[in-house]
């Protein structure tokens, strides 16, 4: 079972000293409430996932300290804790209405201690398993976010943040800046060198262009061998410093191949960053900087361009 502590509510003193014995006896780590509100506090300052809760409490009852717990789980997105409700109310009603309120099992009370082990023994599979699977969901949600050559983000996890961004930016009125990459004559490399070597120059790009940006800023892998870099709160001139500075570093560098040839890369690069109230949304942004590039492309490579655009005067090339 995981390492938090059990959270107790149990406001009669006498069955509170000997729950505390039962579970401490066990090897548990147990924190302690008197009543239904002062166990929610408890669970809202800790992490706990299993809840023995009495039924009758002053203040906040069992029940009540249930639903309080579910309402708080679902308002967070936070594992649901498994509760056990100690009741000495045995009619169905009583049971139908405490699951009801969320709770997962009961305890008869007064509590024996075998079946206490026993309950917890089978909140202990059930947490597991929740973690288990909460853990493959954030396995799964981060693969289909990566771009699995290079590490980096995808398209889609591109996207999402840009939205993300696109919104904060816009509210704070600071810039959003563009970078459009994309490898010069990269087809060469895998017809020269095979489909291999242009998958190390590939990762050896990836590798550069995370190096230069900085905290805040980040890289994705737009297609094949084009890669996106968005500067959250950078003008046009600070887009094309990092735009530059990347232009070098990967000039500059060579990619060793498994067959001892040094390769230089280079790559073309178009900046463009959306400023004021007036500014282009996200794919005119994406559009703008994919011009820039392509004005690079066309002076001759290895090299920066950068669109400047206004509603009056349109874009330019620079
Ligand atoms: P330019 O300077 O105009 O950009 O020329 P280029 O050769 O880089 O551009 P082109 O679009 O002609 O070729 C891009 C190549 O990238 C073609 C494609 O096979 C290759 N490619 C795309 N994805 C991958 C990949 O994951 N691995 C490898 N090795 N090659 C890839
Ligand atoms: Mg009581
Ligand atoms: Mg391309
Ligand atoms: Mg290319």
């Amino acid at each position: 079972m995981s390492k938090r502590p059990i959270l107790i509510a149990e406001d009669d003193a006498v069955s509170r000293r000997v729950l505390i014995e039962a579970l401490e006896q066990a090897g548990h780590q147990v924190l302690v409430a008197e009543d239904g509100e002062q166990a929610l506090k408890l669970y809202q300052q800790s992490e706990v996932s299993v809840i023995i809760t009495d039924w009758m409490m002053p203040r906040l009852n069992g029940p009540g300290l249930c639903k309080l717990i579910r309402q708080a789980e679902s308002e967070n997105g936070s594992s649901p804790a498994y509760i056990i409700l100690l009741t000495s109310m045995d009619r169905s009603e009583d049971l139908a209405l405490g699951v009801e309120m969320g709770a997962n099992d009961f305890i008869r009370k007064p509590f024996d201690n075998l079946e206490l082990k026993a309950r917890l023994c089978n909140a202990s599979r059930i947490i597991d398993l929740q973690e288990e699977l909460l853990k493959k969901k954030d396995e799964a949600q981060h693969l289909a976010m990566t771009d699995s050559l290079t590490g980096l983000r995808n398209r889609r996890a591109m996207l999402d943040s840009l939205h993300l961004d696109e919104d904060r930016t816009r509210r704070e009125r600071q810039p959003l800046g563009l970078v459009m990459v994309d490898l010069d004559g990269f087809k060469a490399v895998n017809d020269s060198y095979g489909h291999a070597a242009g998958d190390q120059v590939l990762m050896s790009a990836a590798d550069c262009l995370r190096a230069c940006v900085r905290g805040g800023d980040y890289v994705g892998r737009w297609g094949g061998e084009e890669f996106l870099i968005a500067l959250p709160g950078a003008d046009i001139i600070q887009c094309a410093e990092v735009a530059d500075r990347c232009r070098r570093l990967l000039s500059n560098q060579r990619v060793r191949l498994d067959n001892g040839f040094a390769l230089r890369v280079t790559a073309s690069f178009g900046a463009t960053s959306g400023e004021g109230v007036d500014r282009p949304d996200l794919f005119q942004l994406i559009e703008q900087a994919d011009r820039a590039l392509y004005w690079a492309k066309e002076g001759g490579r290895d090299r920066v361009k950068i669109y400047v655009g206004s509603v009056d005067s349109g874009p330019k090339p620079l």
